[in-house]
């Protein structure tokens, strides 16, 4: 039972992966370590798969969605598991918040806020779905070839929404159980199976929630964890010729290859949700506090490690070094240390390599001109902690500012004249990337006018960020492919099929 769960014995031996409803060690026999970013140590071991695990494990999606049990299984019953596992995850979430804090490094607060409560949420707005999944019918117009002078309309039409079959979800490290369930809640909504693998950094939360979709009684087969280090497995379910979606969260780069892996093999269908860049505008009427504090929430969350981090603020070069003024107070005012300790604010990065990365571009930063107003440096201690940074870059093409960095690094740039909505909409959408952006305003029509121009999925006006799962969260430009959210998003696992029955 859940309430004697106790982590110390989760992650004190290797942990095992799940297909087809059994807790199995890679075939390989290989387990790799697990770390915990605050530190570096090694807290856990898991199993590696082998590719060959891919196919076992999508043969056991391949039987669970064709056996019919789950597709065909009432609507209200598949919506009763989904709720279920929602109040399972509330019932476990202070182990759940416990164990994502030691291996993602996040505080606890964002933790039990946005990772364990915001996948109960998202797991009941997806419940509500699977008995609101409904065709049309209409008259069509076909002509009557048959010339028998038959009346009215000779054929009755009908689409059905049915769901795609076998699901890969792949996902990053940064929001991991938020990034499973972002995947697993519409597939299972829609009636798909799926062969689920966390990123290789944070696995230990999407074990434990194996267990949980086991305890609320998902049939066998229909949801499974592949746990694996490196490329090769994720990259052989995109590949796979018997997954029919496959559903992919991380970096631009790699989602190139998830549509490459699909081109080349069964064109699968893909969902892609890809890096962001988000530009953040300060008009001169803004509040300035208000819009301050909404940069520092909107950046700093989670260490700066989330895709809509508000890292490329253009800000009107009348308020500009008032605005900095105050975010730099506001940044270096930020407590950083262990998530498990409740009086910081933000963590560690999740590795060493991320930790490089971010120095390395701070450096790039400072080597092409930019100025450094707080931070700029790794934290002197264990573990991959780097200070708040806020930098001036009066060259807003440089690579600090252009690219995602991924990390905790707020870029910012003067604006000549943030009134002059085609030359700041030139700037906000200078970028490959379209997933976020936000405004700083207290002009309404100006507002709307830049909302209406700026090539985002999204775009926040006057807050820092806000989602609900009633809202598509999508990327535009190299941003992504597809929905998530609202009913466009467990219609991305459903495809529509058209039947016509003549009448006579
Ligand atoms: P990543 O692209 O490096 O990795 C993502 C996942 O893909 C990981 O599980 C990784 O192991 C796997 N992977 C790596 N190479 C692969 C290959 N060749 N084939 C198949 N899978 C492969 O990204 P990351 O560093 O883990 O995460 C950060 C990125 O994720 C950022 O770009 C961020 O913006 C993006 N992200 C986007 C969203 C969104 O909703 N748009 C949300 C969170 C994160």
């Amino acid at each position: 039972m859940s309430e004697s769960f106790s982590v110390a014995s989760f992650i004190g031996q290797t942990r095992p992966m799940l297909i087809n409803g059994e807790w199995v060690m890679s075939s390989g026999g290989e387990a790799f370590p697990v770390f915990n970013p605050a530190t570096g140590e090694e807290i856990a071991r898991v199993t590696d798969a082998a590719v060959a695990d891919v196919d076992t494990a999508v043969a056991a999606a391949r039987q669970a969605f064709e056996g019919k049990s789950w597709r065909r299984m009432p609507p209200a019953e598949r919506c009763r598991l989904l709720w279920s596992l929602a109040d399972l995850l509330e019932a476990n979430a202070d182990a759940l918040v416990e164990m994502e804090v030691m291996n993602q490094g996040k505080v606890m607060e964002l933790a039990r806020h946005l990772d364990v409560e915001g996948s109960a949420d998202t797991l009941r707005y997806y419940a509500g779905w699977t008995t609101k999944i409904e065709g049309t019918t209409l008259d069509i117009s076909f002509p009557d070839f048959r010339g028998d002078g038959a009346q009215g309309p000779a054929y009755h039409a009908y689409s059905l929404r049915q769901p795609i079959g076998v699901v890969a979800a792949i996902v990053p490290w940064n929001v991991p159980l938020v990034m499973a369930i972002a995947k697993l809640a519409p597939a299972l909504a829609a009636g798909c199976t799926v062969v689920l693998r966390p990123a290789q950094e944070t696995p230990l939360t999407t074990l434990r929630l194996g267990e949980l979709i086991m305890e609320a009684g998902f049939p066998p087969g229909v949801v499974n964890i592949l746990t694996a280090n490196g490329p090769e497995v994720p990259a052989a379910m995109a590949a796979h010729m018997d997954v029919d979606k496959v559903a992919f969260t991380g970096s631009t780069q790699v989602g190139k290859l998830i549509a490459e892996a699909a081109a080349k093999t069964n064109l699968k269908k893909v969902g892609l949700e890809l890096g962001g860049n988000r530009p953040v505008i300060i008009c001169e009427d803004a509040d300035i506090d208000k819009a301050a504090q909404g940069v520092i929430d909107g950046m700093f969350v989670n260490a700066g490690q989330m895709c809509f981090a508000g890292s490329r603020l253009l800000v009107d070069e009348r308020i500009f070094d008032q605005v900095m003024g105050r975010v730099s107070e506001l940044a270096a005012a930020i407590k950083v240390g262990p998530g498990n300790d409740p009086s910081s604010d933000m963590g560690p990065l999740i590795s060493a390599v991320q930790k490089q990365r971010v120095c390395d571009y701070i450096e790039s930063g400072i080597k092409d001109g930019a100025e450094i107003l707080t931070g700029g440096k790794a934290l002197d201690r264990p573990g991959y902690f780097v200070e708040p940074t806020v930098m001036v870059c009066r060259d807003p093409s440089i690579s600090v500012m252009c690219e995602e960095v991924f990390g905790p690094v707020l870029t910012a740039t003067p604006i000549k004249n943030a009134s002059d909505i085609v030359e700041v909409t030139k700037e906000a959408n200078n970028t490959p990337y379209g997933l976020t952006a936000s405004i700083w305003t207290n002009d309404l029509s100006r507002a709307h006018a830049l909302a209406a121009e700026i090539n985002a999925g999204t775009v926040w006006i006057n807050c820092a960020f806000a989602f609900d799962e009633g809202l598509p969260f999508a990327g535009h430009k190299q941003s992504g492919w597809g929905h998530e959210g609202s009913r466009l998003g467990v219609e991305e696992y459903l495809e529509p099929k058209s039947v016509v029955v003549a009448l006579s």
